[in-house]
């Protein structure tokens, strides 16, 4: 079976892994303290903040931006189900918005059609890695008086009119989850440009105490902690972090490899009538976290006979991103949601196919016949 992901993980992950162990500092500490700013250095931020998963970094985001019951905050439907569960941890509501074709991303006039005197921030997502237009969005935000938080759980490596995603974002979440192209394990990261905010997440991910239990333990004198607010546990460990440097030092020769193979594909599929395949949208570089394609009338299957097929000839590929307004979870927000045909159209008819660093050339010619073969009916 070819795989539709695989982690990029070897001898020197198991290495420095085995390092933090035998350092007996196993929880936050100094390998986090160089993961943070080796990371935000990468994407282009002032600060990091590493913290359990973008689930917990989005979160943590909101509680940041003071956002609560009776507001809203404007999520595209179309996107993993963390970013509108986010929403729900502070007790707001997430209002969800439909997405351009092409990038399956929010644009200015998506949001501002569901937006309401209510909407106090919009949560963007650069999905599997395709930037949104972050200059548009970034610009209408401030217009409207709304923050504007950045999903970026998918785009380490991402780049958007020339500078990587992350660069001049007042808030954004990264995930380190397997799936996506730089793992920990699990893990997140919230970046940030100023000093202050970075202060303040840090206490808010460490119980809110004024001082860090690696501060308190390097000092070498009594320090008694206080805690100046209600925080959480969403730190993440040295053993963590010690695996995320290795993959960091790889990040930039993964995204080359994504789009080499994601070239081929797009080669390999030039000719097949009703399919197409996700790209480089005007203004920027995806890292392919996910190479998705959008069947249409033309084609001469349905998705789910698609994904039959492909399985058949020992090829696992994934249905396209979930919509979050047609899950069980969100039943109750149906009255108030307006319609979102863009939304349901690629949720129906996309798929993932194949796509990492161990995929050959081969495989993805054998991936491309299924297609070839199933287009024609
Ligand atoms: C994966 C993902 C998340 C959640 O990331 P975790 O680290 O697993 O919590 C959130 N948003 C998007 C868009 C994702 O793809």
């Amino acid at each position: 079976m070819i795989p539709v992901m695989v982690p990029r993980l070897g001898e020197e992950e198991a290495q420095a892994a085995a390092e933090a162990v035998r350092s007996g500092w196993v929880a936050q500490g100094p390998r986090v303290a160089r993961f943070e700013s080796r990371f935000a250095e990468r994407v282009g931020a002032r600060h990091g903040v590493a913290v359990s998963s973008c689930t917990t970094a989005l979160h943590l985001a909101l509680v940041l931006l003071e956002i609560g019951p009776g507001d809203e905050v404007v999520v595209p439907s179309l996107s993993f189900i963390a970013t509108a569960n986010a929403v729900r941890y502070v007790g707001a509501t997430p209002v969800f918005a439909d997405v351009d074709p092409i990038t399956g991303n929010v644009t200015v006039a998506t949001v501002d059609a569901v937006r309401t005197a209510r909407t106090r921030a919009v949560i963007g997502v650069h999905q599997c890695g395709v930037p949104f237009d972050l200059v548009a969005l970034r610009a209408a935000a401030r217009r409207w008086g709304v923050a504007l938080v950045e999903d970026a759980a998918c785009a380490a490596g991402s780049t958007a009119y020339g500078e990587p995603v992350g660069a001049g974002a007042i808030v954004a979440a990264w995930s380190f989850h397997p799936r996506k192209l730089l793992t920990t394990g699990e893990g997140g990261m919230v970046t940030v440009d100023d000093p202050d905010v970075a202060a303040r997440l840090r206490r808010l991910r460490e119980h809110g105490m004024n001082v860090s239990a690696a501060d308190r333990h390097a000092s070498g004198r009594p320090v008694l902690e206080s805690y100046l607010e209600t925080g959480f546990n969403y730190r993440m460990t040295d053993i963590q972090a010690a695996v995320g440097l290795v993959q960091l030092d790889r990040l930039t020769d993964l995204v080359a490899q994504r789009r080499a193979s994601a070239a081929r594909y797009h080669e390999l599929l030039a000719d097949v009538p009703g399919l197409r395949p996700v790209r480089d949208p005007a203004y920027g570089q995806t890292n392919y976290q996910s190479f998705w394609v959008l069947l249409d009338e033309g084609f001469g299957a349905t998705r789910d006979e698609t994904l039959a097929a492909l399985a058949e000839a020992g090829v696992s590929a994934r249905r396209g991103i979930m919509a979050a307004h047609l899950e069980p979870a969100y039943a109750d927000l149906a009255p108030a949601t307006a319609p979102l045909p863009v939304t349901e159209r690629l949720t129906r008819d996309s798929l993932i196919l194949p796509l990492h660093h161990a995929l050959t050339a081969d495989d993805q010619e054998h991936i491309a016949g299924v297609l070839r073969k199933l287009a024609a009916g």
